[in-house]
């Protein structure tokens, strides 16, 4: 493959994965690049990017080994194994292979995967190495989670998670149910995973702003018409953020968009003013997060928050 086919192929890979082939010095590019919610955990748009890059592995036997030796038992059970599907539930990436097997990973707060062309010599701390041939290795490193799942324990698994946005099967009056009977502000709502699945802190605080509620109204007080409004904000930001490799909400065009610096394109998200207004952005913690919101754009008082 042509240097400038792996450029193209480069900037589209997924948060937290960049080609360390293109690179000298792969470590603090991967991790200085990675998108994630502010405390380091990628949000469910970086699980949907990463299983749409990692298609390429699929309809293959897995070619599985654990460098670090903490996956042996796992990597074994895979090799040899067709990959049948990828796919993201949230923040959970799964790996549906011959046989009713899964791989589930979570990568938490210091997980990442790496993309290698060609694969090279694995790093000791890699956990799981996949290559679908000699070319390509993916390697996961510091995920939270890493295990065989059958189908049933990962049934169980997403039954526990609220409905995932991204997803084309996603059933937002079941979103709409759990706002509605949840007992605390919609701030800590968005965040809590068995409510609605792969919202972290940045998508908390962009998404809302951009429906113009407040994060600290209570969930139960949302009118159905300003639910329907977050949830096609949601949708859009999160479809767009899969395709950018990153949560950028102001408005921008292509080129402005490809360059700019990720504090200096979303509205209200650690921002000192709000993009839209002018106004200070208020800070609180909701939901044990920080929280940002224009008071401007997104009045408290509203619903009777003082
Ligand atoms: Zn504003």
């Amino acid at each position: 493959m042509g240097g400038d086919m792996s450029s193209k192929l480069s900037s589209k890979l997924p948060d937290g994965v960049r080609d360390a082939a293109l690179t000298k010095r792969p470590r603090p590019t991967w991790a200085s690049r990675c998108s994630t919610d502010g405390n380091g955990v990628p949000e469910g748009h970086s699980l949907h990017r990463l299983a749409r890059d990692q298609q390429e592995l699929v309809g293959q036997p897995a070619q599985a080994i654990s460098p670090q030796g903490r996956f042996t038992t796992g990597a074994a059970e895979l090799d040899g194994r067709c990959l049948h599907s990828v796919e993201a539930y949230g923040k959970h990436l799964r790996h549906h292979y011959e046989g009713g097997r899964n791989l589930h990973v979570h990568l938490g707060m210091q997980g990442k995967w790496l993309r290698l062309r060609p694969a090279g010599p694995a790093r000791p701390q890699v956990r799981l190495r996949l290559g679908a041939a000699a070319t390509v290795a993916w390697d996961l490193i510091a995920p939270t989670r890493c295990e065989m799942l059958d189908d049933l324990q990962w049934a169980e698994l997403v039954g526990r998670l609220g409905p995932d946005p991204l997803r084309p099967d996603a059933d937002r009056d079941e979103v709409w149910r759990n706002i509605q009977s949840y007992g605390g502000p919609v701030g800590a709502a968005l965040l809590d995973q068995s409510v609605v699945a792969g919202i972290g802190n940045v998508l908390r605080a962009e998404t809302l702003f951009l429906a113009g509620i407040h994060p600290a109204r209570p969930a139960a007080g949302l009118t159905s018409s300003e639910f329907d409004r977050w949830w096609d904000v949601a949708r859009r930001v999160m479809q767009r953020a899969v395709e950018d490799g990153r949560i950028l909400t102001a408005d921008l065009d292509d080129d402005t968009r490809a360059k700019v610096a990720e504090n200096e394109a979303r509205m209200v998200y650690r921002q000192d003013l709000c993009r839209s207004c002018g106004a200070a952005v208020d800070a609180s913690v909701i939901g044990g997060r920080d929280a940002f919101a224009c008071p401007n754009c997104q009045p408290a008082a509203r619903a009777g928050v003082s």
